[in-house]
């Protein structure tokens, strides 16, 4: 692995190493510009995960103080975890299930299709998915994304085969086992998925696609990457023209560094990755880096989600097995007929006995919880997962009564949902018990939504600097060698699980950067 100056100009520094900034960074080790990380999180690896959700949860998640406002119910349950997201090494794609959807179309052009939806503040992205298809298709190759470039489908388990005897009942058409970056067979030198049935806790088998295992020690190959872990980012600096010249972080033993940067890119995903920008606040940038706009932190998007579990009864063993590798397309499309604008998916989940205690009911408790969890063994799961608005008023600020332990502010997310967000989940709520029903079941249940798992736009791309803070190739319209380099970049959410889109977009910013850095236009 590489070691560079701390004092050394010429390096691209990445602030998070997640599916954006990991896969960025090998990117460009690939081809020959010098990064160094800073990741906040340790170092795990697939002998140190731990199969048990409390003390993994314990090991990957961000626990750094955060708050919560808002009529979401998640401020009520779970006011101090707004966002259930990763402080290591991978970042996220540790706990990601590996669900890889291309968004659709349309999903580009939300403000043109949708119109102006009151109460909302939809905009077009300023690509399209013609744009984007070639660099899907990269993605794909890279996280072996099954269904694509030929790689088989996963098998699928119980929970799958009781939600696709229901959709066909029911006349969904589009339903498989997924399009999932879990290796079907072997491949880029990973085994195939053995089934474990772990994918939340970071997958022992290395079958499913995380930086951790796949972009970092790619790019420490190349001879090309600094990654220092524990390394937490409180400030990214400036000149007096207005040029990001570096960063400020605490390393492993809390002792303040500084390191120099030709460039900076920020995927600290959807909270830290606004919260940074806020705290790097200067005479110059009064308001915060890159938010001339005011629109840094704002339209924080967080999927609208909800549960269905189903008991019935035979044995269905839904934690047995991939968790997410089953889906139900058909209600992805935008059908204003059902009385909401863009669309959703319907996803298999199974949570282990620990969460299921936490996550069913939160406060629940009495003989009907008891009754759920009696009946753990003979429930099916599935999430869904749909298309929220952006709203201005949803967003990421600094909340100065609460300090991090190095003292800086902590972020306050707040959520109010839109009445589209409400109309689609009741919608979804009322399909997935259909689906149940339809397979036999013999009672359902509607699970509010979880702690944000998918967290989006708080710096969002768009055409005009006036209204967004970076744009196409997620570069900060007001400090070109600062760019957005995760979920943070997204003007709207679109149905689908957002990392492909993620990893996507950190692929051509790579090629983009590379282009600038190498006509020394940056
Ligand atoms: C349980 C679960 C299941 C999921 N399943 C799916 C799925 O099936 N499909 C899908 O598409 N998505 C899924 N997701 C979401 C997916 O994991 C995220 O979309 C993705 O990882 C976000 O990528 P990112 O680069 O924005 O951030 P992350 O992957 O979260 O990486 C951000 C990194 O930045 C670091 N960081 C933050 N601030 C700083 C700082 N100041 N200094 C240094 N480092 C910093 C963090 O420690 C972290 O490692 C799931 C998430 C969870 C929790
Ligand atoms: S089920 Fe497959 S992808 Fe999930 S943890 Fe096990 S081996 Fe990994």
């Amino acid at each position: 692995m590489a070691k560079f100056e701390q004092g050394d100009d010429s390096v691209v520094v990445i602030i998070g190493s997640g599916a954006g900034g990991g896969t960025l960074a090998n990117e460009l080790c690939q081809k020959g510009i010098k990064v160094v990380v800073l990741e906040a999180g340790a170092r795990q690896s697939t002998a140190s995960f731990i199969n048990d959700e409390w003390k993994s949860f314990v090991q990957l998640a961000w626990l750094d103080p955060r708050t919560t406002s808002g009529s979401w119910r998640v401020a009520k349950d779970f006011s101090g975890l707004p966002a259930w997201i990763c402080k290591t090494v991978g970042g996220t794609t540790t706990h990601w299930a590996g669900a890889s959807l291309r968004f659709q179309a349309h999903e580009f052009k939300a403000r043109t299709t949708y119109g102006g939806i009151a109460g909302t503040n939809l905009a077009d992205w300023p690509l399209t998915l013609a744009e984007l298809e070639p660099w899907y298709a990269k993605a794909e190759d890279k996280m072996g994304v099954t269904r694509t470039h030929g790689i088989p489908g996963l098998p699928g388990n119980n929970n799958y085969k009781v939600m696709h005897a229901g959709a066909k009942k029911l006349g969904y058409q589009d339903v498989h086992t997924g399009n999932m970056a879990i290796n079907s067979v072997p491949r880029h030198g990973r085994g195939r998925c053995m089934q474990i049935g772990f994918c939340f806790q970071g997958c022992k088998s290395g079958a499913k696609w995380s930086t951790l295992y796949t972009e970092i020690p790619a790019a420490e190959r190349t001879g090309n990457l600094d990654l220092r872990p524990e390394s937490h980012v409180v400030r990214i600096e400036h000149d007096d023209a207005g040029k990001a010249t570096g960063v400020v972080y605490f390393d492993k033993d809390g002792k303040e560094q500084r390191q120099k940067a030709r460039l900076v890119c920020v995927a600290g995903n959807s909270i830290e990755t606004p919260r940074l920008l806020l705290l790097s606040a200067s005479s110059k940038f009064p308001d915060g880096l890159a938010n001339s706009s005011g629109q840094v932190g704002r339209n924080y998007m967080r999927h609208m989600t909800g549960s269905v579990y189903a008991a019935f009864k035979q044995p269905v063993h839904m934690y047995r097995g991939t968790t997410m590798a089953g889906i139900i397309r058909d209600e992805a499309r935008h059908d204003t007929k059902r009385g909401f604008a863009g669309g959703y998916e319907l996803e298999t989940l199974a949570l282990g006995i620990p969460f299921m205690a936490a996550f069913l009911n939160p406060g629940g408790w009495g003989a009907d919880f008891s009754w759920w969890m009696d009946h753990y063994t003979h429930l099916a799961g599935m999430w869904l997962v749909g298309e929220d608005m952006p709203r201005e008023s949803n967003r990421v600020t600094l909340n100065k009564a609460v300090k991090d332990k190095y003292g800086n502010a902590a972020p306050n997310v707040h959520f109010d949902d839109h009445d589209n967000d409400v109309a689609m989940r009741n919608h979804a709520f009322a399909q997935g018990e259909k689906v149940y029903q339809a397979a036999g079941a013999i009672r359902t249940f509607r699970t509010p939504p979880y702690p944000s798992t998918h967290n989006l736009g708080t710096c969002r791309m768009g055409a005009s600097a006036k209204d967004s803070v970076c744009n196409a190739f997620g570069q900060t319209h007001d400090v070109p060698n600062l760019f957005i380099s995760d979920g943070s970049q997204f003007t709207t959410g679109g149905a689908e699980n957002p990392t492909l889109t993620i990893v996507t977009l950190a692929i051509r910013q790579a090629d983009h950067i590379a282009k600038l850095m190498s006509q020394r236009a940056i």
